[in-house]
C-alpha cells in the first residue's frame, strides 16, 4: 500500500503531499485490524478509492478525503474532529460522503433519500459525487468477494451511478462501472453475449493490430502528425445494449471495430478524417461531427464509419489530447487547482437545474420523480432555428421545447415547425429536429398541456400559470 501512496504522492506539491500523508496515515490507524468481506484488509479499500481519484488528476482535498471517506463510519471519531485536522473543505467531504453511506441500503425509500442527499451535497461541492463513484467503482471491482447483496450494490450501478458518471461525461468510468455491474445483474444475458460475440470480438482484435500500422503509414505519408492510434475496446454491457435494439445481429453494429486517432489539434482532426475517406470510403450517413456540434456532456470528437481493407466495416473516432481526456474524464479532467464549482455548474446545465431544485424544498420523493424525468430518460438533441442545441428528454414535444427555450416562448405557444413542417404541439420530437415554435399573444397554457409534456420544468411553469390564470 505504501508503493501506491508514493505513486500517488509523486502527483502533488510537497505541501499537498504531506496531507494526503497525513490522511493516509489517520485512516490506516483507524482501519488497523479490520478487514473486508473478501479477508483483504479493509484499509487497501480507501487507499483504491483515493488512487482512482489522483488518476482522474482531482485535487489533493478530494485525494485526502477519498483516503478517509469510511472513518466517521468506523470509529468514534466526530466531523469536528476531522475539520481541526484536516481543515473545513476535508471535513464537508467525509461528512458528506458518510451521510450517504448510512441510508444507502433502506429499500427503495431509504434510497430515494439517499439519491436526494447525493444530489444536494454535489450541487455545494461537485467533489462529493466524484468521491462517491470512485468508492462505488471498487466496490464494483470487488464485488465477487462481498458477502452482502451483489446484485442490489450492481443494479444501483446500472441504475445511478453509472448514468450519473455519463451525465459528467466520465465515459470510461461509466463503462468500466457497467461491465463490473452486468455479470451480476443479468448473470444470463452476460453468458449470452459472451457466446455470441467473445469470438468476433477476439478476431477484431487481431484485425485492429493488422490495421493499425497501416492507419499510421498513411498518416505519415499525409504529413499528419498523429500522437497515437489505438483500438478501441468496446464495453460488453453497451454492445449487450445495443445488440437488443439490433435484433441481436452483431452484422448491424458498426463500431465493434474501431480505432481511435489522436492528433493534435482540431484542423488536424478535419485533414485526418479527408486522408481516410480518401483511402476507404465512408459509408453514408456515418459521419458525425461532435467537434463543431458537442454533445452536450462536453464530448468532442470525429467519428466516420469506413469500408476498411477488405470491405472491413471500421469506425474511426479523431480527436485531440484535450478531447480525449475530456471523453474520458469529463467533469473530472476539467478540474482545475483554482477553479471553484461554478463553471463546472455552468457548464452542466442539469447541475444548475439540480441546485434549482434544491430551492424549492422538495421532498425526497418528488425529487426523485423529477430526477427520474429530467435525469435517467434517454436524451435528445434537437436545434433551435440558429442551430443552438436543446437537451431533451426523449418523448419531450414542442411545448417542452419551448418551456425549455424561455418561459414566455412556452406560455404562447401555439403551433410548431418542426423541420419546416407545421406539427401539433404534442406530437414527440426526433434526435436532430430543428424546431421553430410559432407564438400567438392570446395564447394561454392549457391544462390538457399537462397531459402530455415531459419536463419538469414545463409541467411547473404550466401549473404556475393556470393557478395565475384561474
Ligand atoms: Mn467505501
Amino acid at each position: 500500500m505504501s508503493e501506491t501512496l508514493n505513486k500517488i504522492l509523486s502527483k502533488y506539491t510537497p505541501q499537498e503531499a504531506e496531507t494526503i500523508r497525513q490522511a493516509f496515515d489517520f485512516a490506516q490507524k483507524i482501519h488497523q485490524g479490520q478487514k473486508r468481506d473478501s479477508g483483504e484488509e479493509y484499509f487497501s479499500h480507501p487507499v483504491e478509492v483515493a488512487k482512482i481519484l489522483a488518476d482522474l488528476n482531482l485535487d489533493y482535498e478530494t485525494v485526502s478525503a477519498g483516503l478517509l471517506h469510511d472513518v466517521l463510519e468506523e470509529s468514534n471519531y466526530k466531523p469536528e474532529d476531522l475539520e481541526k485536522e484536516f481543515g473545513t473543505n476535508i471535513a464537508f467531504l467525509v461528512k458528506s460522503v458518510t451521510k450517504l453511506h448510512r441510508v444507502s441500503y433502506g429499500g427503495d425509500k431509504g434510497f430515494r433519500e439517499n439519491f436526494h442527499k447525493m444530489i444536494l451535497a454535489t450541487a455545494k461541492d461537485i467533489r462529493v459525487v466524484l468521491i462517491k463513484l470512485a468508492d462505488r467503482l471498487h466496490n464494483l471491482e470487488t464485488l465477487d468477494g462481498y458477502k452482502g447483496n451483489k446484485e442490489r450494490i450492481a443494479k444501483e450501478a446500472l441504475e445511478i451511478y453509472a448514468p450519473l458518471a455519463d451525465r459528467l461525461g466520465m465515459g470510461e468510468i461509466k463503462g468500466v462501472m457497467e461491465d463490473y455491474a452486468f455479470p451480476f445483474v443479468y448473470p444470463e444475458d452476460y453468458k449470452k453475449l459472451l457466446d455470441l460475440a467473445a469470438s468476433q470480438m477476439a478476431e477484431n482484435k487481431k484485425y485492429l493490430e493488422k490495421i493499425k500500422p497501416e492507419v499510421e503509414k498513411i498518416l505519415k505519408a499525409s504529413g499528419i502528425k498523429y500522437l497515437a492510434v489505438n483500438a478501441r475496446a468496446k464495453h460488453l454491457y453497451s454492445l449487450w445494449r445495443k445488440l437488443q435494439k439490433y435484433d441481436f445481429n452483431l452484422e448491424r453494429i458498426y463500431d465493434l471495430a474501431a480505432l481511435r486517432v489522436i492528433v493534435p489539434d482540431v484542423a488536424s482532426c478535419y485533414e485526418t478524417l479527408g486522408i481516410l475517406h480518401k483511402y476507404w470510403p465512408p459509408l453514408p450517413n456515418r459521419i458525425k461531427d461532435f467537434i463543431a456540434l458537442a454533445k452536450p456532456n462536453g464530448y468532442q470528437s470525429l467519428h466516420t464509419t469506413v469500408f476498411c481493407e477488405n470491405g472491413k466495416i471500421t469506425e474511426f473516432q479523431i480527436r485531440t489530447p484535450e478531447m480525449h481526456l475530456n471523453a474520458d474524464y469529463g467533469i473530472a479532467g476539467h478540474w482545475g487547482y483554482k477553479e471553484d464549482a461554478n463553471p463546472l455548474t455552468k457548464k452542466y446545465s442539469w447541475l444548475r437545474q439540480l441546485a434549482e431544485w434544491q430551492k424549492q424544498n422538495m421532498t425526497s420523493e418528488d425529487f426523485w420523480e423529477n430526477a427520474k424525468i429530467d435525469f435517467f430518460k434517454n436524451r435528445i438533441f434537437v436545434f433551435t432555428p440558429k442551430g443552438d442545441v436543446i437537451e431533451l428528454p426523449e418523448g419531450a414535444t414542442p411545448v417542452d421545447f419551448a418551456y425549455a427555450v424561455h418561459s414566455d416562448l412556452g406560455d404562447k405557444c401555439s403551433q410548431a415547425k418542426v423541420l419546416g413542417k407545421i406539427t401539433p404541439i404534442n406530437q414527440s420530437l426526433n434526435d436532430g429536429d430543428i424546431v421553430e415554435i410559432v407564438i400567438n399573444k392570446n395564447q394561454r397554457p392549457s391544462r390538457d398541456w399537462l397531459n402530455f409534456v415531459k419536463t419538469s420544468k414545463a409541467r411547473a411553469k404550466i401549473r404556475e400559470r393556470l393557478r395565475l390564470i384561474s
